[in-house]
Formats: structure tokens, C-alpha cells, sequence
């Protein structure tokens, strides 16, 4: 009875060895801040139900919300971004899904950087595109020849993230922009995830809808805000671009009937999230750079391991120990969990991720397991 479309989807390796984990494990597996929201998006949220905002919002999302979304676009990356080029979604994931699902059919080729966020290859394979797999190199760069190489008719889409999830890598200017002109040479459109935007050490962030109009911008609040529960995202698209696809209308029919909006009150605790003061996120990050910190100098001299740029995650090469389920399994039995890499695709299979959204003295006890282990 089940559905092709579904049979063919493989449930998440992640699963399968978070079941050899036991309860005092310490956990570098988990994806989202460790952090409680802050407290005063949780009053605004409050509030909001207090005063019976516990309607439908309209499908887009409450205009105050897509209005500071704009702003904050100009603030942050002068982009100019309408507000009714904006919807809020349940999650980055569930922008990711209109995205792909309004642009891809049966056998419309989309790039993925290999290795990459789990939900970008399934996604594709809902939509019955073909996933064009473009594999990061040991320093996980991106080689825009490469990419220009592999682009057919049938290419539609490049599904970019930076920071990135699993990688920690933040692309720079040249590399985003790079992107951004075979968008524009070849027609093609940019998705990009800047889930991760904030937690980001040292560096800058770039968003391809700098440079062009043929992007799909998406974040959310989960991360930058620990609204992971909240299901609060959206995406963004450029006023060229929206009137050359009528691209808003076309995904609000499949937001309309799927979801019909994002949940109401927690739309008002987003919108206070923007207004607030941003140094609760300050805060936070500087917290995940002490941990970054940590987890590489602890990691540096057992794997080859690149530097975390952003996001929370560590992906270090464990090659000189086997592959990468291999050595997951061998620290989930020592009570560490972690992600083999190759759940992110065949590119990771040397590869493990850690993340360190989890506490400091965690940390350091993992460190300690993994050296004795290892060393
Ligand atoms: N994109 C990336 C790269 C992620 O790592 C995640 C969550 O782990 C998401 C999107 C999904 O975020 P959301 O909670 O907003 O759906």
C-alpha cells in the first residue's frame, strides 16, 4: 500500500546507531542548542496566547513578522527583499521543502555538495529529481569548475549551505559569488540554506542573494534563537525572480494545503526574537566558540580535522581508525555518541560529526573518552 515515493526513501543511518546508545551517554550526535529560548520570546509567545492568537494566520505568515524579516535583510546583508516575498514556513525544512517541491520535476537534476545536511538528498528524491552529487574537497571547498562541469539542460537547481551542517565550513566571498554568477550564466537557481547565519566565529557571512536574483534565501529560528520546538522559518525571493515564476503563489498553493500556516503565537515569539536585543545570540555563540575551541584543540592531534568555521558541528577525518560507521559504533559503545559521516552522503564516509551545542564539562569528558581510545 505504501507509497513508492516513500518506499524508496532510506530512514536516516543517524537512527539505526542512536540505538546502540544507553542513557549516561554523552551526547555529541544532537543537532540543535543545548540553550533554553530566551526568556523574553517566550513572554511575547505567551502573550500572544493570552490574547487568543490561537487562529490561522494568514498562509504567509503575519505581515509584522514578514515586515521585520525585510528589514532585518537590509540591516543585516543589504539585500531588499519585499515582505511579500516572504513566507514563514514550519522550519528551514519546511521552506526547503517548498522550494524543491515547486521547482523540481521527474528527473530535473539538483546539485548537493557532498557531504551535506540529510534532508537535501531525500527531498530531491521526494520530488523525483536526480541528485547531481558534487563532492567537497579535504578542506571542504567548493570547486566552482567542477560545478560548472557538471551542469546539463536538465539542471535546475544548487542547494548551498554555508555555514554548514555537517562541515562547520563558512564559504567566503569568492566561492558565493562564484555560485552566484553560474546561477545567472546557466539559469539555474540557488537554494540556500543560512540556517546557521549567526553562529559564526572569526568570519563573514555571504549570502548568494547578494550577488544575484536567482535565489531561493531561507533561515529560520531554530538555531540563532534555540527555537528548534517552535517550527518557525521562512524563505525569501528577489522581485525579479518571483515575477518571472509567479515563484510565492506557486509555493503558497503547496504551503496552503500541506501546512496552511505556521503555528500563530509562535510567529509573535519570532517577531519578538527580532525586535529583542540581539545579546542573547551573542552570547550564545561566544559560548559555542569557547566549545569549539575545545573540541579542536582536543581533536586536532588524534584526526585529521579541519577548524570549524561555524555552525556547532566538528567533522573530523577518522580514516587512520576505519571508516566512519566504524568508529561511531567503536565511541557509542564508550558512551560518546556521534554521526557517522556518510549520513551526509557517500563524501563522508571517512568522517564523523560531533556536534558540541552540549555542555563544556560533556565535552571534556568525551575528549578524555576519545583519547584513550584513540591515542
Ligand atoms: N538546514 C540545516 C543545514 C540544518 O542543519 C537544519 C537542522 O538541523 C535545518 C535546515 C532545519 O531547521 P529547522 O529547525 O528550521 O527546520
Amino acid at each position: 500500500m505504501i507509497s513508492d515515493r516513500c518506499k524508496n526513501i532510506k530512514p536516516s543511518a543517524i537512527r539505526e546507531i542512536f540505538n546502540l546508545a544507553t542513557s549516561d551517554s554523552i551526547n555529541l550526535g544532537i543537532g540543535e542548542p543545548d540553550f533554553d529560548t530566551p526568556k523574553h520570546i517566550i513572554e511575547e509567545a505567551k502573550k500572544a496566547l493570552d490574547e487568543g492568537k490561537t487562529h490561522y494566520s494568514p498562509n504567509n505568515g503575519i505581515p509584522e513578522l514578514r515586515e521585520e524579516i525585510s528589514n532585518k535583510l537590509m540591516e543585516d546583508y543589504n539585500i531588499n527583499v519585499d515582505k511579500d516575498n516572504i513566507i514563514i514556513t514550519c522550519g528551514a525544512s519546511e521552506a526547503l521543502m517548498l522550494s524543491i517541491m515547486s521547482l523540481v520535476n521527474r528527473g530535473d537534476e539538483v546539485i548537493v555538495f557532498n557531504p551535506s545536511f540529510v534532508s537535501y538528498f531525500s527531498l530531491v528524491e521526494f520530488a523525483e529529481g536526480k541528485i547531481v552529487n558534487i563532492n567537497l574537497d579535504d578542506n571542504f571547498d567548493i570547486d566552482l569548475e567542477q560545478v560548472k562541469e557538471s551542469i546539463t539542460k536538465k539542471t535546475k537547481l544548487i542547494i548551498f549551505n554555508s555555514p554548514a551542517n555537517p562541515t562547520g565550513k563558512v564559504y567566503d566571498k569568492e566561492t558565493v559569488k562564484g555560485l552566484a554568477e553560474i546561477s545567472e550564466d546557466y539559469n539555474l537557481i540557488i537554494v540556500s540554506d543560512e540556517v546557521y547565519d549567526k553562529i559564526i566565529y572569526d568570519k563573514k557571512h555571504y549570502s548568494p542573494m547578494k550577488y544575484t536574483d536567482r535565489c531561493i534565501l531561507i533561515n529560520g529560528f531554530s538555531k540563532t534563537y534555540a527555537m528548534t520546538g517552535w517550527r518557525i522559518g521562512y524563505l525569501a525571493v528577489s522581485d525579479e525572480l518571483n515575477k518571472e515564476l509567479d515563484l510565492i503563489n506557486n509555493m503558497i498553493k503547496i504551503h496552503q494545503y500541506s501546512f496552511a500556516c505556521a503555528p500563530t503565537f509562535a510567529q509573535y515569539g519570532a517577531l519578538a526574537a527580532l525586535r529583542g536585543s540581539q545579546e542573547c545570540v551573542k552570547n550564545m555563540v561566544n559560548e559555542f566558540k569557547r566549545r569549539r575551541d575545545l573540541i579542536y584543540n582536543g581533536l586536532k592531534d588524534i584526526f585529521r580535522v579541519n577548524k570549524p568555521e561555524g555552525a556547532f558541528y566538528i567533522f573530523p577525518d577518522v580514516s587512520e581508525y576505519g571508516d566512519g560507521v566504524k568508529v561511531a559504533k567503536i565511541l557509542i559503545k564508550n558512551k560518546v555518541l556521534c554521526v557517522p559521516g556518510i549520513a551526509f552522503g557517500d563524501n563522508g564516509y571517512n568522517y564523523v560529526r560531533f556536534s558540541y551545542a552540549t555542555k563544556y564539562e560533556d565535552i571534556e569528558k568525551a575528549i578524555e573518552i576519545i583519547r584513550k581510545i584513540f591515542e
